[in-house]
């Protein structure tokens, strides 16, 4: 980001509301524009004072989020506003989503064609096309995670054996890779950001739901990725359930990487299944590195041949031969090409009992506020651990002045300033 800054505080600006969410390093308020009465959703997120802070995120990276934001301009993709930074902290001003969650809104449906369904899966992948087409990556698309495993770890997981090098995973706080932080470098001994057993936030939400045709948005652009020609980029983040073979073996990623996220999405949607999930994280991950999901007869007899032909495109292992987003935009399933395919799609329907089933299973967030404490504290450590002269670092004065600074006394970023 550039570095001219306007004056003022967010509060001077923004009429600060009720919380809407959280996530790792922050949490989201409804906020008022003073000058024209407009609702927004303030994003704060907790800044790392210095390099190796244990707390907060790093600046590099919410910038990075930001600068995506700024050069996309789409229906179906949630627009930056307004910015505000301090030394510990910045507040993304986003348009506000105020429709809830896709699954949320398709769960309280008595019943639903393959064709209602196609019609927010059209709407996604018109979003994605436009992202890919401009070489961004998102990296994180997903619905919510599935069912949390009674028995399943919390916080960080262990990948599957086999992709593990003893002695560099701490007990309990195997390292974790950061977007960018392992271009072109040797695989580490790391494992994807998130537990698969926590309910996640979905970032597909609805703009309304209390119109005809409610119009998704892809929210959270914090793993997002602009693809540099002739650099490869290399990854752990991800989500479990969603997170490709490519990332797990810890193999160049690209756009293709959201394309198996969206083969699962497609499966969940239809099915209130998960492909991958298993009976542990480790399970699942060995799961998506062997391809090993099919189509269980049970929760798959009302879907059509075409939408199972569409997720098998997807859900290929090797990235090259998955479909693209434009693609899948004229897939049969997508776009019939006669009547009789049409009718199918309108004959066939999504299995809403188990997608109840599943809605109401990822509503259970017993544990969620121990899972993502956890879950903070293991990304803090990692992400200053990795290395020993980042030990001294930890140690710095952002520790201690996190804690007692003012989060409101934030210098405003101006819009322009940032390209
Ligand atoms: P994560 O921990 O998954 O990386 P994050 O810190 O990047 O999350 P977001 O996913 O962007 O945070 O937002 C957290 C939650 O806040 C969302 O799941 C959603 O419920 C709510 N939220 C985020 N942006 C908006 C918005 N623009 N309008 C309404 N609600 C929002």
């Amino acid at each position: 980001l550039a570095a001219a800054l306007g004056t003022g505080d967010v509060e001077d600006l923004y009429e600060l509301l009720e919380k809407l969410g959280s996530g790792h390093f922050g949490v989201v308020k409804r906020c008022r524009e003073r000058s024209t009465g407009i609702f927004y959703a303030a994003k704060f997120v907790k800044t790392q004072r210095c390099r190796g802070s244990r707390l907060g995120l790093e600046r590099a990276q919410v910038e990075r989020e930001v600068a995506i934001l700024r050069q996309l301009d789409h229906p179906s993709i949630m627009r930056l506003h307004d910015l505000f930074a301090s030394r510990a902290e910045m507040v993304l001003v986003l348009e506000l989503i105020g429709g809830g969650e896709l699954f949320d809104f398709i769960a309280e449906k008595e019943t639903l064609s393959e064709e209602e369904a196609i019609e927010f899966l059209g709407q996604i992948l018109r979003a994605v096309e436009y992202l890919h087409a401009r070489r961004i990556a998102h990296f994180d698309l997903k619905v919510p995670a599935g069912t949390p495993h009674p028995h399943s770890p919390r916080g960080c997981i262990p990948l599957p054996g086999h992709l593990q090098s003893p002695g560099r995973i701490l007990p309990g706080f195997p390292p974790i890779a950061r977007p960018g932080a392992h271009r072109q470098s040797p695989a580490p001994p790391v494992t994807p950001l998130r537990p698969a057993s926590s309910p996640q936030p979905e970032n597909i939400m609805l703009q309304e739901k209390d119109v005809p045709k409610p119009r998704i948005k892809i929210i959270d652009f914090g793993l997002a990725q602009r693809l540099e020609d002739g650099s490869t980029f290399k990854s752990l983040c991800g989500t479990p359930q969603y997170i490709a073979p490519e990332v797990i073996n810890y193999e160049p990623l690209s756009t293709s990487t959201d394309m198996w996220s969206i083969g699962v999405i497609t499966y969940i949607l239809l099915s209130g299944l998960s492909p991958f999930q298993g009976e542990t994280d480790a399970e699942t991950l060995s799961n998506i590195v062997a391809g090993a999901y099919e189509f269980e007869e049970s929760c798959f007899s009302q879907t059509s041949k075409m939408a199972k032909d569409f997720i098998r495109h997807l859900l290929v292992k090797e990235p090259g031969h998955r479909m693209t987003a434009a693609e899948c935009l004229v897939h049969p399933w997508i776009k019939p090409l006669s009547q009789k395919q049409a009718v199918k799609r309108r004959l066939s329907s999504i299995n809403m009992t188990n997608f109840r089933k599943f809605n109401a299973r990822r509503k259970w967030k017993l544990s969620y506020n121990m899972v993502s404490a956890c879950h903070r504290l293991c990304r803090m450590r990692l992400l200053c651990g990795l290395r020993k002269e980042d030990e001294e670092l930890r140690c710095c004065e952002s520790d201690q002045e996190e804690e007692s600074s003012h989060p409101m006394l934030l210098l405003r970023r101006r819009r322009s300033s940032c390209s």
